[in-house]
């Protein structure tokens, strides 16, 4: 309840999948940009069709509203202090005062949401800048004031709590009290509660000086492009640069990548180091015996889930090995090195996608597998200025979803044409349906869906919607392709992500126990980590263990084995979809219904999977077995096969893929602060 950044700010997402250097896939374009109605890169964001761009004014219509609920949000502070010290025996009195600060929630999320939007579509508007300034301090106001709700509630004695929770008047809030029941341990004083809303902004600092680093004050490096042009090579551009067909360029632009994040390596690590020893302090205050055991406990998720997660990749290191091995073959290199990571196993595979063309594409496969409910939420997302497709000066890098409650969903891309791009559109939709259908049925306190949960909504259907792709080509160059990007979206939202938690393990690790932790010593975990999961044919340097500097993610604390455990949620119930199971369209939209209103695994209990099965977590490897095997003879169908890629912007279903490297954006998700 006190935490207005989980509930009040429903979460940003996201990412299908983020590492670069495992990244694929294919150069884009038989299709040139002029031959679509749209460009693909605008100089300002003035020149983009306003149909392009999100429509802020949907939240406040102008400067003046925003000011105006500024002012009605700060009045409404000092009342939400009134309550302070009365909850107790009078269940009215609790009532009142969850509705007051959920209120406040609502009025300041809408604020913060307003203001920080318009920052990532131009992060240089100094206008947009001064709103955030505003908004930030307000939030920390609001999260101070409404601080005490919680602890005043979880201070009852149980048995009173047990009673509240049969008490008709609590209906709306018994899954609320159910929670504070739960997790009594571990809240504690009003005093201490408010050290930790206080010391919130604090925590979020570390974030922000690596944010600016990066994207601002660095000057990052140029080095030789495909045509001997100057290319920048920065944390947003490194991503295409990773796929390019010529390896010089790929060699160059990692080199230089690597040593920029080196160059600034004990800045930026110092700035992860405070990061985590802020969470770990926030977990020893709450009583808990690891960040790990507490952010498992704020979703209630079982550490077995976790454990099995990890045991399954380590026990098909083989399965991973062998798709090193592949992928030496198929690039025909004496030496693999990791900068030949992100390039296309299918050279010359991709076709450019127009947006409107992959719109329609991606509409038409929402309509047969999900049915009319969720095409008509697309539908009107992209008719009503929801999405802002393309990248112009200034805007954040990577794709998300976010809302604020009250109003409707918001979708931040940057369109490359890629099937990686097309992909990411169903991705980010699957976000943007979920928080429609959360929003629309549930109230703001049970609005803020777990990101365990929305990702196995994205995932579900991107799974979903490259099988559909793969089934309608009869290109067999386009198949393997398409196979390919299967495989990466498997590495990529399964097995990088679980190398990713076991480097959060190491250094949450080291911070809990009193290590040090360096760039030094958080580069060797990276690149011990990177040497065993990618086997003996890919062969690294000791620099490149400094990598470990370029996923956000590490600021999420704990956060990245959600997306694994979703992948391995969404593949299930993909699995259902795939079967013909009857009952399966009207289970997933139930669950995209339900928010926060149940826990997270019996949301996805509602889908048909139960996470606590070993069964469900290691049917993941063996997919990516399967997939891996598949991908081999298709290649090496595809290589015998004079058949070329069809450019055909009509050619529905006829898709090739990159693998998204997506930056996440700087969210608050930090819970229970
Ligand atoms: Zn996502």
């Amino acid at each position: 309840m006190a935490n207005l950044r989980s509930r009040g700010l429903p979460r940003a997402c996201c990412l299908a999948a983020l590492t670069a250097f495992l990244a694929l896939l294919g150069t884009p374009g038989v299709h040139a940009a002029s031959e679509c109605a749209e460009e693909l890169i605008y100089e300002s964001r003035e020149d983009i069709p306003p149909r392009f761009r999100w429509n802020p004014a949907d939240v406040f219509e102008d400067r003046e509203a925003f000011d105006d609920a500024v002012a009605a949000a700060e009045a409404s502070i000092p009342e939400m202090g009134s309550w302070k010290g009365r909850l107790g025996n009078r269940t009215e009195d609790i009532v009142s005062a969850l509705n007051a600060s959920h209120e406040l929630g609502r009025s300041v999320g809408e604020i913060y949401f307003f203001a920080r939007i318009q920052v990532h579509v131009n992060a240089s508007d100094p206008g947009a800048a001064a709103m955030f300034g505003v908004a930030s301090a307000l939030l920390a106001r609001a999260e101070e004031a409404v601080s005490f709700v919680e602890p005043e509630i979880a201070a009852l004695p149980r048995a009173r709590l047990d009673a509240l929770l049969e008490e008709p008047s609590m209906a709306p809030y018994r899954h609320v009290i159910d929670n504070v029941n739960r997790t009594k341990a571990h809240i504690r004083s009003s005093e201490v509660e408010l050290v930790l809303a206080g010391a919130a902004e604090l925590t979020l600092g570390p974030r922000d000086i690596s944010d600016h680093l990066l994207n601002s004050d660095i000057v990052w490096p140029t080095v030789a492009g495909e045509n001997g042009e100057d290319v920048q090579v920065t944390p947003a551009t490194y991503g295409r640069i990773s796929r390019s067909l010529d390896r010089e360029f790929r060699r160059a632009g990692r080199a230089a990548l690597l040593r920029t994040y080196e160059a600034f390596g004990n800045t930026l690590s110092a700035s992860l180091a405070t990061h985590v020893q802020g969470q770990a302090w926030i977990s020893r205050v709450r009583g808990y015996n690891s960040s790990l055991e507490r952010a498992l406990d704020e979703v209630n998720v079982s550490a077995r889930v976790v454990r099995s997660l990890v045991a399954a990749v380590h026990g098909n290191f083989g399965a991973v090995h062998n798709y090193t091995a592949l992928r030496k073959r198929a690039l025909g290199v004496e030496t693999l090195y990791p900068y030949d990571a992100g390039v296309s196993l299918v050279p010359n595979g991709e076709k450019r996608y127009c947006f409107e063309d992959a719109w329609t594409m991606a509409m038409t496969f929402w309509r047969e597998i999900f049915g009319e409910e969720y095409a008509s939420v697309a539908e009107t997302a992209f008719a009503n200025r929801w999405i802002d497709v393309f990248p112009n000066t200034g805007k954040w890098g990577g794709a998300y979803a976010w809302v604020a409650y009250g109003n409707h969903p918001y979708m931040l891309l940057n369109w490359g044409g890629t099937f990686n791009d097309v992909v990411t559109l169903v991705h980010e939709m699957g976000h943007v349906v979920h928080m429609n259908l959360t929003h629309t049925n549930q109230p703001y306190h049970y609005s803020g869906t777990s990101v365990f949960v929305s990702e196995v909504a994205s995932v579900t259907s991107e799974n979903l919607f490259i099988d559909w792709a793969i089934e309608r080509s009869e290109d067999p160059k386009e198949r393997a392709v398409m196979l390919n990007a299967a495989v990466e979206l498997a590495q990529g939202t399964f097995l990088n992500q679980i190398l990713f938690h076991e480097f959060e393990e190491a250094i949450y690790d080291d911070a809990e126990n009193g290590r040090a932790l360096t760039k030094e010593t958080m580069s060797a975990v990276y690149l011990d980590l990177i040497t065993a999961y990618n086997g003996p044919d890919m062969t690294y340097n000791a620099s490149d263990g400094i990598y470990f500097l370029r996923i956000p993610h590490f600021y999420l604390n704990y956060y990245v084995w959600v997306y694994a455990t979703s992948y391995a949620a969404g593949e299930a119930i993909a699995s259902r979809f795939r079967s013909g199971d009857q009952g399966v369209v009207d289970d997933f939209l139930s669950m995209l219904k339900l928010g926060s209103s149940v826990y997270p695994l019996e949301a996805v209990r509602v889908a048909g999977v139960d996470l606590l099965d070993p069964f469900v977590v290691g049917t993941v490897m063996s997919r990516f077995q399967n997939l891996t095997e598949s991908l081999e003879m298709a290649l090496d169908v595809a290589s015998d096969a004079e058949s070329v890629v069809t450019v055909s912007a009509e050619s529905e279903g006829a898709a090739s893929r990159a693998f998204p490297f997506l930056l996440l954006l700087a969210l608050p998700l930090v819970t229970y602060l």
